[in-house]
């Protein structure tokens, strides 16, 4: 049993049942009741990585409601993206005694030590939406399929701007990535260039500032305020006397930087009309962007279904179960292949945000006014 909480009641009452029974003349083999009901009062503790973005205090309310339908208790902390904050309240709630963790790091190279001490306690980590990289301490890894976020962007870029329809262009495109510290940043940039890549090698889509590579467009901590001022600084030295069709953001919060910065600039009136905008999380500002015509596109993530994998993942090996997985072999955290499963994302504009967010349950269309 790895639910050490409920592995001590059982021994506790092993043991005066067996006190018991040997009062009684009788011997203590069988085990005890509590031993059979797989221990779902262990306490569960959520890392996550920020108050600042929507999705992450949407994540930890679903997933702590999943955990306690479970009957687990939780400790919910938030790490203000600060890696070392992260990493001592990590320290704290196995101090406290945690009998699995939930991790969404904020750095994901900055967590072996003290995934080491979890491994020392017993507790089983689940990595949560990032991979945590250079450890064997990680058990699971529940997430999206990152790689096709990316290529949804790169897809919807490709089509707005009909180059998929036969459109030869050429187009300016400028791209922005996500942090750099974040695992999932390379695989929405590979993505979104598995689509882009061939038409800029053909001289369709045409990056005028030349910054191509991903070390160049990174967004440190996802920041929308970084890349606003990123992208203030490209439309000065690249689009004085050009403009920008279409900009590659990887997250809603990046998109409105830019959007800011777009505007600012006068895109979005008069006869300058906005580039397509791409984004992710479907987050409710951004959501009201694309209905007024601002941002294009989103990459929606049902969070609710990631809480409910992650909450099965923890109540399987808390009770010695194989959770269940779809893919174990994309993730290599360079320690090991972490086991994972793998949501689908879904491409979400004015077109169909209705469908999806509203008619499925996630937003009412009150929230979105
Ligand atoms: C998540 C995205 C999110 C981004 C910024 C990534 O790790 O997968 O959903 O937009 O972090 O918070």
């Amino acid at each position: 049993m790895r639910n050490r909480r409920a592995a001590l009641v059982a021994i506790a009452s092993a043991a005066s049942l067996a006190l018991t029974l040997t009062a009684c003349g009788q011997n203590s083999e069988g085990g005890s009741e509590e031993d059979k009901g797989g221990g779902n009062d262990a306490t569960v503790g959520i890392a996550m990585p920020t108050k600042s973005s929507e999705r992450w205090i949407t994540d930890g309310a679903n997933v702590e409601k999943e955990l306690k339908a479970k009957g687990f208790k939780t400790k919910l902390v938030f790490g203000e993206d600060d890696p070392d904050q992260q990493v001592s309240q990590i320290e704290n709630m196995i101090t406290q005694g945690v009998d699995a963790l939930i991790v969404a790091a904020i750095d994901n190279k900055s967590l072996g030590n003290v995934l080491q001490q979890a491994k020392d306690a017993d507790i089983p980590v689940i990595s949560y939406d990032r991979l945590i990289l250079g450890t064997e301490n990680v058990d699971y890894y529940a997430s999206f399929d990152n790689e096709k976020v990316g290529e949804l962007q790169g897809g919807y870029i490709a089509d707005k701007l009909g180059l998929k329809a036969g459109k030869k262009g050429p187009f300016n495109i400028e791209l922005f990535a996500g942090s750099n510290d974040d695992n999932n940043t390379r695989y929405f940039f590979q993505g979104a260039m598995n689509v882009l890549k061939p038409y800029m090698d053909k001289g369709q889509l045409v990056v005028r500032s030349k910054q191509t590579a991903l070390n160049q467009v990174t967004t440190l901590r996802w920041d929308g305020g970084t890349a606003q001022k990123r992208m203030d600084d490209l439309l000065t030295s690249s689009y004085r006397s050009a403009r920008v069709d279409a900009v590659l953001s990887p997250y809603d919060g990046i998109s409105i930087g830019i959007l800011s910065a777009l505007k600012s600039d006068g895109y979005g009136s008069g006869s300058k009309a906005m580039p397509v905008v791409t984004g992710q999380d479907a987050e409710i500002a951004s959501v009201k962007s694309i209905k007024a015509g601002q941002q294009t596109q989103t990459v929606f993530k049902d969070l609710r279904e990631l809480a409910k994998v992650a909450a099965n993942m923890v109540d399987a090996v808390l009770n010695d179960k194989k959770p269940e997985v779809n893919d174990t072999k994309s993730y290599d955290n360079g320690s090991k292949v972490v086991p994972a499963y793998l949501l689908q994302p879904v491409s979400v504009d004015k077109s169909n945000y209705k469908k999806v967010l509203v008619d499925g349950g996630y937003y009412t269309e009150g929230q979105l006014n």
